[in-house]
């Protein structure tokens, strides 16, 4: 039978009283739908770790700017819960806007100084929209684990300190980054792309891979560094960058002096697509 999807808080709340009163672990991955491999293998490290996995699919108004994508954002919700259910997921919690922001809803999350950073200076109000429907959704799932990717690296450093800063009793797992054959992190707004962007969207991956290279091979000048990745970008055709840095994996403070680890962080527009990428170098 098709998965019928959890649509009101209070269905959710039945739910969550009955796996608790089984003593039953509760493994949640919060997304904004438009399923692909990097989202599934979320759901399957939940379904390997958790008694009961619970996916929600919310397209959170909140974290979007006026000039972002919100209206045009694919919303393939059949198929997406033809994937989960293939893949034996069996509780899908897709709520309409007002379940989550209700009429005089007015309270929100102000994100941890990390969030400032990066993502935080081209999108200022993105990871308060994030940190605040994190919050509710794992409030509403009663999460024991919470699954989030390593594609959005700051989302998760925002995540973390904000659980840690607001006591949020969770165990926060990061997953992988799922990639193309050829190198492309998968993203739901690779959709976007045409034929010609997806060529010069794999420039970010081969810029990683190169930078990989690069501090291997013991360059430790972080400017320099920078400066080729900012150089490789524009040669592969990228419309333009917001930000190629190498940075603390912790704190996203760039490195003048490359000392291990550090993670290599990519913003940059393919024609009227914005994607992000990212590498930790150990
Ligand atoms: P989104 O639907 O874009 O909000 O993403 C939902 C979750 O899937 C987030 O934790 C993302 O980091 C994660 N995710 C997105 N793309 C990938 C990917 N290529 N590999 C692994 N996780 C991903």
């Amino acid at each position: 039978m098709p998965i019928q999807p959890i649509t009101t808080g209070a269905d959710l709340l039945t739910l969550t009283a009955h796996f608790k009163s089984n003593h039953q672990t509760i493994g949640v991955v919060p997304t904004m739908g438009a399923l692909h491999a990097g989202h599934l293998s979320l759901v399957g490290a939940s379904l390997g770790q958790c008694d009961q996995t619970i996916v929600t699919i919310f397209v959170n108004p909140k974290q979007f700017a006026a000039n972002e994508d919100l209206s045009q954002y694919p919303r393939p919700l059949e198929a997406d819960l033809a994937k989960l259910e293939s893949l034996g997921v069996q509780h899908v919690f897709v709520p309409a806007e007002g379940q989550m922001y209700p009429d005089g809803f007015s309270t929100s999350v102000l994100p941890p100084d990390v969030a400032g950073k990066l993502e935080g200076e081209f999108r200022p109000t993105h990871f308060q929209g994030v940190a605040t429907v994190v919050l509710k959704l794992l409030n509403m799932t009663r999460a024991d684990t919470a699954f989030f990717g390593q594609k959005d690296f700051q989302q998760v450093l925002v995540i973390q300190k904000m659980v840690a800063d607001l006591n949020v009793n969770v165990d926060i797992v990061v997953c992988d980054i799922v990639r193309e054959a050829d190198g492309l992190a998968l993203s739901s707004r690779n959709v976007y792309l045409c034929e010609q962007e997806r060529m010069i969207a794999l420039t970010l991956s081969k810029v990683l891979n190169h930078v990989e290279a690069l501090i291997g091979e013991g360059q430790t000048d972080g400017y320099e560094v920078v400066t080729e990745m900012r150089q490789m970008l524009i040669d592969g055709g990228v419309t333009s960058v917001d930000y190629a840095v190498i940075a603390d994996p912790q704190t996203l403070n760039t490195a003048e002096s490359i000392s291990l680890p550090v993670v290599a962080l990519i913003a940059a527009h393919v024609g009227k697509t914005r994607l992000i990428d990212n590498r930790i170098i150990k």
